[in-house]
């Protein structure tokens, strides 16, 4: 177990210290692992309706996150994954009585449901008005079983609706009839790509194989409803769309919000790539997503995996959804459910015409592409060494690129028109370091052909060219290494050689340009990259030249 953590006991208590660190508008109760919003005694003072809600932790960040101003007023939280004791959750309610009534969200989990049920029970013998309102969204399991379906990430729907509710003033029979329409409206399911770890337990509580994904887990590392290979994301959100959209009975012509939801270890492009995918999902079924937003909302520790949770919205529901709330955790976005494209400033078309096949210059380029292409893995895994591992497939890109081009580019203009057109293809095809370094080269050389008619004066500019815009001198070990030796060669065979000299000469250099200079020594035995592939390239040059 590998955790930024001191001591398993504390870590409940030292994360919610954090978060009123981050964030002015919440407190600790003291003594306890509850947040209440920090301006408590005047929410009371107002006599407005009061929303609790909480369990065990480890689902960060709820519930603490969602305290806030047009939110939650408290979120008590138990250990990891464990539900707070009765006592706690009597301490939560008392610190926010209010005479407009307290109400409790809860998670339909046995431990959640006997602690807090007991606690608003005391409560009420004490003079508190309290209700509750169970959420239980998970649509993976069935309804059959006495102890009911698990609340999972949909329930955080329901405390920003409660929430809402609750700052607009209404009373709390309205309140609570409001969330209780949500909590039974919301359905949601999630897949698992990784366990993931209790703190207190140091290993996992289940485990995965590298291409499984558990279907319908629950949010406490407890297992799902049907192990399986993982499918691309598109299927994945159908396959979690149908089920919800099935039992919960959303079909065409319904609008609804969608809550993509991280399990915690799952990076935000893949969410935000899970909320195109469940778009396109919906669309496809006349199902319009009014209201979409994305990222960790009810997570469980650091799985890697994700939620959908649907909510069929209407006049009612909606604008509760969309009032504003101070809580750190609620996104301040506005969805756009059609997404948004702006037109692109118009492109500068490129020259064309053709350039045959037995063209000297297509030959040559020809070979340098398919060398790239073919010694792909090797430059990538030579970046990866020393760099970020991205050079071989930046470089076969580009070589792809110019494969598919080099037939339209202007051959009746003569080698620099061609080498120009090479060089805005490299140009839009590719990026990293290397991308705008042979741009250039190919550029530069085209001007010095140009003027000269010599190769060997392309050649030089080019190198001329790398190094003004690199800003790398000999002995920097970048792509200079190879190519500045192989300028002062007489015949191409004689700049393959001299490239590839320089290129293994590299492997004896430290870097102080480029990815490399980061690394210090520890390149040092292996060859720089980017020299390795000027060297390859010179020799298909100088093979082709030959036959
Ligand atoms: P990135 O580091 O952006 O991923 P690439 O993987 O595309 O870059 O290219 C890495 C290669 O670029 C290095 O192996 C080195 O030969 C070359 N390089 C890095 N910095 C420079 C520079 N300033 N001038 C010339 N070549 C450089
Ligand atoms: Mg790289």
């Amino acid at each position: 177990m590998k955790k930024l953590i001191n001591v398993p006991g504390d870590v409940v208590a030292e994360a919610l210290d954090g978060l009123t660190r981050t964030s002015a508008g919440l407190a600790r109760l003291a003594g306890s692992t509850t947040a209440v919003r920090s301006d408590i005694a005047q929410v009371v003072a107002a006599g407005r309706v009061t929303v609790l809600s909480g369990g065990g932790a480890g689902h960060e960040p709820a519930h603490a996150g969602y305290v806030g101003a047009g939110m939650l007023t408290a979120a008590v939280a138990g250990e990891v994954f464990t539900s707070p004791s009765v006592d706690a959750v009597l301490d939560g309610i008392r610190a926010i009585a209010s005479p407009g009534g307290v109400l409790l969200v809860v998670k339909n989990y046995t431990g959640d449901r006997l602690n807090f049920g007991l606690a608003a029970e005391l409560a009420r013998a004490e003079g508190i008005d309290a209700e509750i309102v169970v959420v239980a969204d998970d649509v993976a399991l069935d309804t059959t079983s006495r102890t009911g379906r698990r609340g999972i990430a949909g329930t955080v729907l329901v405390h920003k609706v409660a929430g809402a509710a609750a700052e607009a003033g209404l009373p709390l029979t309205e309140v609570a009839r409001l969330a209780r329409r949500a909590a039974d409206a919301v359905g949601s399911m999630g897949l698992a790509l990784s366990p993931c770890t209790v703190p207190a337990a140091g290993q996992p509580g289940f485990l995965l194989g590298p291409d499984e994904a558990e279907w319908g887990l629950g949010i406490h590392s407890e297992p799902g409803v049907e192990r399986g290979p993982l499918p691309p994301a598109a299927d994945v959100a159908e396959r979690l769309l149908t089920t919800i959209a099935a039992d919960r009975g959303i079909g065409s012509g319904d609008s609804v919000a969608l809550l993509v939801n991280g399990l915690g270890a799952t990076p935000p492009m893949e969410l935000t790539l899970m909320a195109d995918a469940a778009a396109r999902v919906l669309r496809k079924r006349g199902i319009t997503p009014v209201r979409t937003w994305a990222g960790t909302f009810l997570s469980a520790l650091d799985m890697a995996g994700v939620s959908l949770s649907l909510l069929p919205v209407d006049d009612e529901l909606l604008p509760l959804l969309d009032a504003p709330t101070a809580a750190p955790a609620w996104p301040a976005t506005v969805s756009t459910p059609e997404g948004a494209v702006l037109p692109a400033p118009p492109t500068v078309a490129a020259e064309t015409g053709t350039l045959p096949a037995t063209d000297p210059v297509r030959r040559a380029l020809e070979a340098v592409a398919e060398t790239l292409i073919s010694h792909r893995d090797e430059l990538t895994a030579m970046d990866r060494e020393v760099g970020d591992g991205d050079m071989g497939i930046s470089l076969a890109r580009g070589a792809a690129a110019i494969l598919a081009e080099c037939p339209t580019y202007p051959g009746e203009q003569g080698p620099a028109a061609v080498l120009r057109a090479a060089s805005a293809t490299v140009r839009r095809s590719v990026g990293g370091t290397s991308g705008p370094l042979y741009a250039i080269l190919l550029l530069r050389a085209a001007a010095a052909f140009e003027s000269t008619g010599s190769w060997a004066d392309a050649l030089r500019a080019g190198t001329e060219g790398v190094r003004a815009v690199g800003g790398a001198a000999p002995g920097d070990r970048t792509m200079i290494d190879a190519l500045d030796p192989a300028t002062r060669a007489l015949s191409w065979d004689e700049a393959a050689a001299a490239a590839r000299t320089g290129a293994d000469a590299t492997a004896q250099m430290t870097a102080s340009l480029g990815r490399s200079s980061y690394l210090g020594d520890r390149v040092l035995g292996h060859p720089d990259p980017g020299a390795h592939a000027v060297a390859l390239w010179l020799e298909a040059v100088a093979a082709t030249l030959r036959a």
